[in-house]
């Protein structure tokens, strides 16, 4: 089995993003007695009604598969658990870490990656595009409203440019909407990690759930994906009257071990000899897997794609709602009456292609099919 994480000592503490670096919050705020400003980033993320509605967003399987399965929500924890070992153990700011991962997915249309192509393409259709980072970035800055003082959740400045960068690099002349969040530099050290455990967590939570939906053959397993057929002995020869789904428990936490051991180790090389934060934001990204846990990864996805995303049963659950989308976004613009009118008021400024967007991709799975029912469509 892959070791664990005793070795570390913090390594990268030199790199840890400075609290007394935070460049602040659009509109001033006091300071609160007990909590860091990235604490009360993070307990503002977990307050938003966006994070809420995660429980009813698809991550891979939909509800009519199991209630054992992720969702989009329970997903966002396991992201937030993995990322907090890593940043603690690397020695980086935990709590700045943690409210990015529990951000990482606010903006997600429902219907998981289908439902976002689809209402990408139905947004091309105007000169524009969809995309979930960004559209977590007008959820945080605009469409929660709890605060009489300020629209929006008044996040730190490097909150929201971890969540509009931690997945990918701005270059100058980005989006105008990004473009004060310093297009050419990469994020801290903090947000560059929230990818690679997202995929840690990912990889090893839909081979769990697949394992269980009967999608998985282990000969299929071991054949492509040399990390587990070596995990599968391991598990064989130490638990020999274990049954078939306890020694898959076993090899799927192993599994997350090595990818996220494979994590740090791979950082910490990465990062080599650079000095601060400065350095960090000037360089390559430097949050890396090392080659070993890189192929674990690169053959779970692959795997995960032609057995799993790809497959009958995991598309068809999805495919038929998505198909249901278009009918759903010309409904609104030939109607736009029929939107809530709080909703309207508060979207005004936008044009009603992006109103009707937003609106859609705020939906949960249920309300969405609710929807269009309702409308019959
Ligand atoms: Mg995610």
């Amino acid at each position: 089995m892959a070791g664990g994480t005793e070795g570390f000592r913090q390594p990268l503490a030199h790199l840890r993003f400075p609290l007394e670096r935070a460049r602040g919050r659009r509109y001033p705020e006091f300071s609160h007695p007990y909590r860091n400003d990235f604490q009360r980033d993070r307990d503002r993320i977990v307050h938003a009604r966006a994070f809420r509605r995660l429980e009813d967003k698809t991550q891979v399987f939909s509800s009519s598969f199991s209630d054992h399965f992720r969702n989009r929500l329970t997903h966002t924890l396991e992201v937030s658990q993995i990322s907090r070992t890593v940043a603690a153990a690397l020695g980086l700011n935990t709590d700045f870490t943690e409210a990015l991962a529990l951000a990482h997915d606010i903006g997600h249309p429902p219907f998981a990656h289908s439902g976002e192509v689809e209402l990408n393409r139905l947004m091309q259709r105007f000169g524009e595009r969809f995309e979930h980072n960004t559209h977590a970035l007008r959820i945080v800055e605009s469409f929660e409203t709890r605060y009489a003082r300020f629209p929006g959740l008044n996040l730190t400045f490097e909150v929201r440019e971890g969540i509009v960068k931690h997945s990918r690099d701005l270059e100058p002349g980005c989006d105008p909407l990004l473009a004060g969040y310093l297009p050419g530099f990469r994020p801290p050290l903090e947000a560059q990690l929230i990818d690679l455990c997202d995929e840690a967590a990912y990889n090893a939570a839909d081979f769990d759930d697949a394992f269980d939906a009967g999608m998985i053959r282990i000969e299929d397993a071991q054949a492509a994906i040399g990390k587990f057929a070596e995990l599968w002995d391991d598990a064989e020869g130490m638990f020999p009257g274990a049954s078939e789904r306890i020694r898959m428990h076993e090899v799927v936490r192993a599994l997350i071990n090595v990818m996220v051991t494979g994590l740090m180790d791979g950082t910490v090389a990465a990062a080599g000899s650079l000095a601060d934060l400065d350095a960090v934001r000037s360089a390559p990204r430097i949050a890396v897997l090392t080659p070993e846990a890189a192929q674990c990864s690169r053959e779970m996805k692959a795997f995960l794609r032609s057995h799993v995303y790809l497959s009958k049963e995991v598309r068809g659950a999805t495919e038929a709602a998505v198909r249901r989308m278009e009918g759903l976004f010309d409904f609104f613009m030939d109607r736009p009456d029929v939107l809530p009118e709080a909703y309207r008021e508060q979207a005004a400024a936008e044009p009603l292609h992006r109103q009707v967007c937003d609106y859609i991709a705020g939906m949960t799975d249920g309300f969405f099919l609710r929807t269009c029912d309702q409308l019959g469509l």
